[in-house]
């Protein structure tokens, strides 16, 4: 039977200590923000934006937001943008993406202040992932890292693969991984016989919006399988799943994370932690000043 890592736990954890630090910031008589920009109704994003609101409100953080209507335009999107960088009391914009068609992102992205960028859109902050300079690494990708490190899995010269190379998820999750002096592999839809591949990791890392696609014949025994997959459940409707086919590696691997309820969690508790650390840094900046 392998290890259940739940996210909820993770996502309290980490909660309770935003929740500290935003209070003493109030006490200095900071209050952190967060700016949402949205851009039409589509369900996800609104779902997300919910449970945006309920992790800000449940730390104490101010949350606020513009919802621009889809045929309003690129040009309306950067007047947003570059309002919410220029407001002193925002600390962090979070734009909800995919964009719908005929945005730019990346050009909207470049006008998202590094210091404000707390889910790593802008160039300039996915390329300090890289380089390792001070960023907010997209807040899945952190998830990821601040499950691991709750559950003390060691990364230590272990072999992790990371399947799926996006530039929200794949990508910067495998910078991280190997900051954390893991031995890294990403694969991705041309990589021949991946089963093989995911065999041989310690850590497998699935992030390939493919609901269930890992089957029996991708994992090993003593694994630690995390599932960044949140799919419509082919099987079950209404239901949703992993990439992983959680019944299939359940019994195989040493510890895996549950869809609903794993990786997910915890994405909206790491940007209430990214903003509440933009704010305090602001606070750092005012008092060198
Ligand atoms: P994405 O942009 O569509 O990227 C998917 C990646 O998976 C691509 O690199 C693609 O390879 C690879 N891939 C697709 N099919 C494959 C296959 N059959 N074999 C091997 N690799 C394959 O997706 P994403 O935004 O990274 O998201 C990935 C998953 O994470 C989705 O299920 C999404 O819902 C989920 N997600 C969850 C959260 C959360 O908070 N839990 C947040 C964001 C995303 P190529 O590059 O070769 O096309």
């Amino acid at each position: 039977m392998a290890i259940i890592l739940s996210g909820k736990e993770v996502a309290a954890a980490i909660r309770q200590e935003t929740a500290h630090q935003v209070s003493a910031l109030i006490g200095r008589g900071l209050q952190p923000r967060l700016h949402l920009l949205r851009i039409g109704e589509r369900p996800d994003d609104i779902s997300y934006q919910h449970a945006i609101e309920k992790a800000c409100a449940n730390t104490g953080i101010s949350c606020t937001k513009t919802v621009l209507d889809v045929s309003d335009g690129q040009t309306a999107l950067i007047a947003a943008l570059d309002e919410a960088a220029a407001d002193a009391s925002i600390h962090g914009i979070l734009l909800f993406s995919p964009l719908p068609q005929g945005y730019d992102l990346a050009a909207a992205a470049r006008h998202l202040p590094a210091g404000k960028d707390v889910d790593c859109i802008n160039p300039h902050s996915a390329g300090a992932i890289f380089t390792g300079e001070a960023a907010y690494p997209p807040c899945t990708a952190a998830a990821v890292m601040e499950l691991l490190r709750f559950y003390n899995a060691d990364l230590e010269g272990k072999s992790a693969t990371v399947v799926g190379r996006s530039l929200v998820v794949g990508k910067p999750l495998a910078m991280l991984l190997l900051a954390a002096n893991a031995t890294v592999t990403i694969a991705h839809s041309r990589s021949r016989n991946l089963p093989a591949i995911c065999r041989g990791a310690d850590i497998l890392i699935a992030a390939t919006g493919r609901a269930k696609m890992f089957r029996g014949n991708c994992f090993t025994p003593g694994q630690v399988v995390i599932d960044v997959g949140f799919n419509d459940d082919p099987e079950q409707e209404g239901g949703v799943c992993g990439d992983v086919d959680y019944e299939a590696a359940e019994p195989i691997v040493a510890a895996i994370t549950p869809v609903p309820g794993g990786v997910g969690s915890i994405t909206s508790a790491i940007l209430c932690a990214h903003v509440a650390d933009a704010c305090a840094k602001t606070q750092k900046a005012q008092a060198n000043d």
